[in-house]
């Protein structure tokens, strides 16, 4: 069975090219959602957005609490509906073929909700049976298996560890076998073992061929796990490159050194630096990691015949690095 050979999609029309494999897993264009919100007021959560995330890879959807990623995400499950623009999964237009659509695509959602008087295998089958997935072709034993959950399939969810939960709503969303999955802050108030196994899980899944997305507000979550990774703030994506690229950009570093005297300018001998006088007594140095050490700007203030009384480096936190971008400030874009 190939990911994308789906029960529900194979009684499909066969004349579209469901065999010819996409180069896009998913692609947006002009994704605007307008929510009403309680009260009459309205959330504008997504700004015309326009995404292409690539066939095969891990691709990261970044960005702070309420910058419009599980709207964007809810959406391509066809869970919420936009207010307008197209988007695709697996070559898929959610409009045009909903039912298609949502067969290539499972989502891990944020919250921990399960119903608690099912057993996994029982909730697994529901699902299936939800998807039209025959029982024949059903892998239930097999996902709980590959999810670590095998003995504890008979068990109530009630039962289960957080970490389980996790595991069993990974289940869930592999069980009509698509080929792109997504997972909803899937870390998020998880401790630091269960981090390193759902990784794991996700990486070995990428590598049998499902392209996983996954959304975070952490950057090196999305640093260590992702290829390429879309920064999204307010409802727009900002940025949206390779990782190491992306990364690169973001390579900035601040220091700040306090002299032990006012100097009155900037000496001449530390012009080729881009360094600023903060006030009299304190000079501020931009620089990247890989294109300058701290220890050459020290010996050059020292050359300088400048005296240190104190210093201290800052790196940009997400924060920063949103409104650097935003504000297509070179420094960091
Ligand atoms: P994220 O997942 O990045 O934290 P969301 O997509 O959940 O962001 O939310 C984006 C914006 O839309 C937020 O301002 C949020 O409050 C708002 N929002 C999300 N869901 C609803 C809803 N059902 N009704 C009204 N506003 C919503
Ligand atoms: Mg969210």
């Amino acid at each position: 069975m190939t990911p994308y050979d789906t029960a529900a999609q194979r009684d499909d029309d066969a004349d579209t090219q469901r065999d010819a494999l996409p180069d896009l897993a998913i692609s947006a264009v002009g994704v605007d959602k307008t929510y009403r919100a309680d009260g009459g007021g309205r959330v504008h959560a997504l700004k015309s957005v326009d995404l292409e995330v690539p066939r095969g890879g891990i691709f990261g959807l970044l960005g702070p609490n309420g910058a419009g990623k599980s709207t964007f995400i809810n959406i391509l499950a066809g869970l919420v509906i936009k207010t307008s623009g197209t988007a695709k999964v697996w070559g898929i237009d959610i409009d045009r073929e909903p039912r298609q659509a949502r067969a290539a695509i499972g989502v891990v959602p944020q919250e921990l909700n399960l119903d608690a008087f099912f057993s996994p295998r029982e909730m697994l089958e529901v699902q299936a049976g939800f998807y039209g997935v025959p029982p024949s072709e059903r892998r239930t034993s097999e996902i709980l298996e590959r999810v670590g959950l095998a003995d504890k399939s008979e068990a109530y969810s009630r039962s289960l560890s957080g970490g389980m939960r996790r595991r069993l709503l990974v289940a869930k969303a592999l069980v009509h076998n698509p080929p792109v999955l997504v997972l909803d802050e899937p870390t998020a108030g998880v401790d630091i073992e269960l981090r390193q196994s759902l990784w794991a899980f996700v990486r070995e899944l990428n590598q049998n061929g499902t392209t996983v997305v996954l959304t975070t507000h952490y950057l090196e979550e999305a640093e260590e796990l992702c290829d390429r990774i879309a920064i999204i703030n307010e409802g727009q994506v900002i940025a949206c490159d390779e990782t190491r690229a992306l990364v690169e950009r973001l390579d900035n570093k601040e220091l700040r050194i306090v002299l032990t005297a006012e100097i009155s300018a900037l000496p001449d001998s530390l012009q080729p630096f881009n360094v600023e006088l903060s006030d009299a007594r304190t000079l501020t140095f931009r620089y990247r990691t890989r294109e300058t050490e701290v220890r050459e700007i020290l010996d050059a203030v020292s050359a300088a015949g400048l005296a240190v009384a104190d210093l201290s480096t800052e790196e940009p936190d997400l924060e920063d690095v949103f409104l650097a971008l935003t504000r297509g400030d070179t420094t960091a874009a």
